[in-house]
């Protein structure tokens, strides 16, 4: 439902509030429940929580979450209840990649079959999401937009997601799919998000991804790449208004 994801310089460790913040704006959309994943120097820490963004904040009171970098969710479940495990983000079995995801992945029932008999993956959720974290993981030799450029091939339907390795702590990768998806442009950070007034705080300066693109984001870059996996380039998109 809701997507905000952010990128800062490894020294600049303020991505848990940042995203939190972001994820808050977009609370006018309705949601079930809602997580985020940190990089937490090399290790994804994930906390997610059903009801409102003030359970997961109490979830993590007292506890020190400083990352540089991270993704966050606000779901509207369509698959599996909503529940804290059913909540977003979703990861792979050694929790090397963790995926947020608005939409339906169409196929998602022969996804999980051929995972479960292939690579013998057990799931813990219920949702369509929790493939896509299971499918970038099998393809992942260390770069992740091209395991997610493969995953992605695999994937039916409408979606928007954001993906985070844990072996690569600067990088986003996210991919539009009918689902909106745009990048905010920084200083000495990035963004990427489901929605404008997520962001209308830190940035102005917007590229607006189209259907079919991916988007590569780090502290100091924001690379979009088309179908064909070619770079595209973007005009930025300005706003005026004020949320
Ligand atoms: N289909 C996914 C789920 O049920 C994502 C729903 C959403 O857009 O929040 O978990």
């Amino acid at each position: 439902c809701g997507i905000v994801g952010y990128v800062g310089k490894r020294n600049v460790k303020d991505a848990k509030d940042i995203i939190i913040d972001g994820l808050k704006k977009l609370e006018y959309r309705g949601y079930d429940s809602s997580g985020i994943a940190l990089n937490i120097g090399g290790r994804l820490e994930v906390r997610k929580h059903v009801g409102r963004i003030a359970n997961l904040e109490k979830l993590m009171e007292g506890e020190t979450l400083n990352g540089n970098i991270g993704i966050g969710h606000t779901r509207w479940a369509t698959h599996g209840a909503p529940s804290d495990l059913n909540a977003h983000p979703h990861c792979n079995c050694d929790e090397s990649i963790a995926v947020v995801h608005n939409g339906i992945i169409e196929n998602y029932v022969e996804i999980k079959e051929w995972l479960a008999q292939e690579y013998g993956i057990k799931f813990k959720s219920e949702t369509d999401t929790e493939v896509i974290a299971h499918l970038i993981g099998i393809y992942y030799d260390g770069d992740l937009e091209n395991a997610v450029f493969k995953a992605v091939a695999k994937m039916r339907g409408a979606y928007a997601i954001g993906v985070v390795a844990a072996a690569e702590p600067d990088k986003i990768v996210a991919v539009r799919k009918d689902a909106p998806l745009i990048a905010g442009l920084g200083e000495g950070c990035n963004f990427i998000a489901s929605d404008i007034p997520a962001l209308l705080k830190h940035v102005r300066k917007i590229y607006l991804i189209e259907n079919n693109e991916t988007v590569v984001v780090t502290a100091d870059n924001v690379k979009i790449y088309n179908e064909d996996h070619k770079e595209v380039k973007r005009e930025v998109f300005h706003v005026t208004w004020d949320a």
